[in-house]
């Protein structure tokens, strides 16, 4: 079954397994209009994850049974957390995606790319790439072991050893690129279906169509009232958040997230007032999406990159760079940066107010909700989903450690201190 793909942009369409359009623009999968013009909340499955919306998957159902980690994928909880209001500025929900067996949501876009490679879906293709050294290439690589399909890693030349250790554990052929990595990230698109394989990165149409789910999930989630936290009453659901809080990198996410609001809303689930607005957080070190919108332009213009603490999200020529601007203008949202500091502090409170550690990259989004508060543009009635990208567990927080050695024979002095003070 040859996938419908359609430029978002200049509305192109193309049967052939190609990432981009000939206008330059990235392609995203032509969903089943049949599908849509059907779908509604009672029509998802009773499937593990995020294969209960396989009606709007570009896939054949289910997967098996026995398909292993691939049920694995999605299904992460949305945790209303008051703790956070008074910090956010708003209500605050958290989208927990560092839950997910590599410890983000690329888990999602992971497992319907090598679930359509293995089904014969992505053209004549039998092995799966990816350009990354982080985050996508752990998930590539762990999705590509579990249905033992061959799986390449490119990555820079320089990246440390630790960083790969974490990809390798999955064994993966790996290989350093020396040379431009946004080229390089083109060329595998170019190139790799010429050789069978079908690079899954960031922004491409199977990881789009799959990343879509982080969405539909949030959104489901207020309609059927499984949030019964929303602000609205039990005899009126809300049904979807005011808005929604991703950090942008790549704008593939975003993109997604654009994609499953557009469904929600041809197949008439969601109301065009309902929409959320999209908002989407860079960080100031690196933030050519956001000075792009400031500047009201209608594309992005690469930047110098400067060093960052999120650095999972510092592309500086992000290949859906301007389908996230479409994403945030279409739904009244809007692109914005912030600071290290303010990283770091988003990142300290939802550790020590919600007892959730997310890396870096995922604090941004919490940070920029503060910023939107502050400025007005979210109100503090207004319920928001805060995408949490990725766990922090796998790196270091900067969290201050203050741990002096007791003696065994002090022990006791030292629970009677605690008791006193706590
Ligand atoms: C990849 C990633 C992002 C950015 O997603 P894009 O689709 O590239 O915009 C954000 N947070 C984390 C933790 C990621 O791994
Ligand atoms: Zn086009």
């Amino acid at each position: 079954m040859p996938l419908e793909r359609v430029c978002y942009d200049c509305g192109s369409r193309t049967t052939t397994p190609v990432a981009r359009c000939d206008c330059g623009e990235p392609l995203w999968l032509a969903t089943d209009p049949s599908a849509l013009s059907t779908f509604d909340w009672d029509a998802v499955t009773d499937a593990p994850g995020m294969w209960r919306y396989a009606p709007l998957l570009p896939v054949d159902g289910v997967p098996a049974d026995d398909a292993g980690l691939l049920h694995a994928a999605g299904g992460t909880p949305l945790l209303r957390t008051p703790a956070l209001d008074d910090f956010a500025g708003a209500r605050v929900h958290v989208k927990v995606e560092g839950e997910h067996p590599t410890g983000s949501f690329k888990d999602r876009g992971s497992a319907l790319g090598v679930a359509a490679v293995a089904a014969g879906h992505a053209g004549d293709v039998s092995a799966v790439g990816t350009v990354s050294h982080g985050n996508m290439a752990m998930s590539t690589a762990a999705f590509a072991a579990a249905a033992d399909l061959p799986c390449l890693v490119l990555v820079p030349a320089d990246v440390p050893e630790a960083r790969l250790e974490v990809v390798a554990q999955f064994d993966p052929t790996v290989r350093r690129v020396a040379g431009d990595y946004g080229r390089l990230y083109e060329r595998t698109l170019d190139v790799g279906p010429d050789h069978g394989v079908a690079f899954l990165n960031s922004d491409v149409p199977l990881r789009t169509a799959g990343q879509k789910t982080t969405t539909l999930e949030i959104c489901e989630a207020f309609a059927t009232g499984a949030d019964t936290a929303s602000s609205a009453t039990a005899s009126t659901p809300a049904s979807a958040p005011d808005a929604i809080v991703f950090p942008v990198s790549s704008g593939g996410h975003a993109s997604a997230a654009w994609k499953a609001l557009r469904e929600l809303r041809e197949s008439g689930v969601l109301d065009a007032a309902d929409v959320p607005s999209l908002y989407l957080v860079q960080a100031a070190a690196c933030a050519p999406i956001a000075e792009a919108f400031e500047a009201d332009a209608e594309d992005v213009t690469p930047v110098e990159e400067d060093e960052t603490i999120a650095y999972s999200i510092a592309n500086p020529d992000p290949p859906s760079g301007k389908r996230a601007l479409a994403a945030a203008r279409d739904t009244g949202g809007a692109v914005l940066a912030v600071d290290d500091d303010a990283i770091r502090t988003a990142q300290r409170e939802l550790a020590t107010e919600a007892g959730l550690s997310v890396e870096a990259a995922s604090a941004v989004a919490l940070a920029g909700l503060q910023e939107l508060t502050t400025r007005g543009t979210v109100d503090a009635s207004d319920d928001v989903a805060v995408v949490a990208t990725g766990t922090g567990l796998k790196e270091a927080t900067g969290a201050t450690v203050e741990a002096p050695t007791v003696d065994l024979a002090d022990v006791d002095d030292e629970l009677a201190a605690f008791g006193d003070a706590k």
